[in-house]
């Protein structure tokens, strides 16, 4: 049954904006105002009209229901976080401190820290424990408004534990319905594990044993390899490009670790046509040209910068150079805690210098681009009811809080909740 919501006093609909490059405010459409509030018609999971009410209302059909709100909002799409690590097991927090302290990474992991720690927890932890930590997780990015959550393994590298993780992710996407959409990615590829000598064998592995019983369950469409020719334990840009081709041919769409302490993984992905290359920190002007005509979306981590206390992605120059930007949290036991989208995307956004359609665009359909998600982050018809109010009267004021506003309701699915 078709239902009309009302009063808006604005929707950002973040309709009718290019996919790459900067953008003004003034570009974005806006729908009603303190006089002339703004109404959506949604059926069942998506989106039928959205309009100023003064049109939608002499439509008014018998058979429509209607959701009046009680005071003013601004109604906005709902955000995708196209980058996180949210199941895993144990905490990093010693590490955090010792960080802060001074300490160097080696230290870290000599204390016992490091990936490896989180790695050494999730492969003692059960499918069903990772999968209520992943829920708990989903349900705090639920409440704050994201709606979409990519979500990777990585910690278990080895075939049990890696299926084990991709199908507690898949477990949890069962026990929350349709209250968000989990998009799974096979990052067995993040480091090499102690248990083999080289990387190369390691990767093999992957291609030979892990990623066709993931095709074969359908734990995964997307693989994911951390690059990066500084950290050990990470894959070299030409071993990564081995081994990403082959998992393109076995149909796997690739996303690319790329660029966090020194560059190669950037070139890689747009050279191979990888949906996206995230964090980025360490691009330079050559990387940052290359994303110029390229469809493989720059994916800004500010989550992690904050984590380490390192520069933000340069996502002002990135979208100068008409790069695709998104903005995830990278949410991660280990370099990235906060697991605060919108928060991140503010603060980046004042230290970049980005418009709050900038912002907004990296937060909703150019995420949903980098997971290959092209029916939902506007507000338009036919595009999934995935929608968010948040109680002011201004939009702007959303991202002038940074972060400490939350929306008051959501739509997921045409589902509507109350916070
Ligand atoms: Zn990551």
């Amino acid at each position: 049954m078709p239902t009309l919501i009302y009063p808006f006093t604005q929707i950002l609909t973040l309709d009718h904006l290019p996919l790459r490059g900067a953008l003004k405010d003034t570009e974005l459409q806006i729908l009603g105002n303190k006089n002339e509030p703004a109404g959506v018609l949604i059926e069942q999971d998506r989106i039928v009209t959205v309009d100023l009410l003064k049109n939608l209302l002499p439509k008014k059909q018998k058979n429509w229901e209607v959701q009046i709100l009680d005071k003013e909002y601004v109604l906005t799409p709902a955000l995708v976080d196209c980058h996180t690590h949210i199941c895993s097991a144990g905490v990093r927090a010693l590490d955090y401190s010792m960080r802060i302290a001074g300490d160097t990474y080696e230290n870290i992991a000599q204390a016992g820290g490091g990936i490896i720690s989180t790695v050494r927890h999730t492969r003692l932890a059960t499918q069903a424990e990772l999968a209520q930590t992943t829920e708990k997780r989903a349900l705090q990015q639920i409440k704050n408004g994201v709606l979409t959550c990519e979500v990777k393994s990585g910690y278990g590298l080895d075939l049990e534990s890696e299926l084990k993780m991709l199908r507690a992710i898949k477990d949890t996407q069962i026990s929350l319905k349709n209250q968000i959409d989990l998009i799974p990615t096979c990052l067995s590829a993040h480091v090499k594990p102690p248990e083999f000598e080289q990387a190369k064998d390691y990767l093999d592995f992957i291609l030979k044993e892990i990623l066709p019983k993931v095709k074969e369950e359908n734990l995964a469409k997307r693989v994911d390899i951390f690059v990066e020719n500084n950290v050990k334990s990470a894959f070299k840009v030409e071993e990564a490009e081995i081994f990403l081709k082959k998992s393109q041919k076995m149909g796997f769409q690739i996303t690319i670790h790329a660029d966090q302490f020194s560059t190669g993984g950037s070139l890689l992905a747009i050279k191979i046509g990888a949906k996206s290359a995230d964090h980025l920190e360490n691009s330079t002007r050559e990387e940052i040209k290359a994303f110029t005509n390229s469809n493989t979306v720059a994916v800004a981590l500010p989550g992690a910068s904050l984590g380490l206390g390192m520069k933000f992605t340069p996502a002002r120059s990135l979208l100068d150079n008409d790069a695709i930007l998104a903005i995830a949290s990278d949410w991660n036991v280990g370099s990235a805690p906060m697991g605060d989208l919108l928060t991140q995307a503010c603060i980046l956004g004042v230290y970049e210098k980005l418009t709050n359609a900038e912002t907004w665009a990296g937060m909703t359909f150019r995420g949903a681009y980098a997971l290959d998600l092209e029916d939902r982050g506007v507000i338009a018809p036919s595009k999934k009811a995935d929608m968010l109010a948040f109680a002011v009267s201004d939009f702007r004021e959303i991202l002038y809080y940074q972060g400490a506003l939350k929306p008051e309701i959501i739509w997921k699915n045409g589902k509507v909740k109350f916070f």
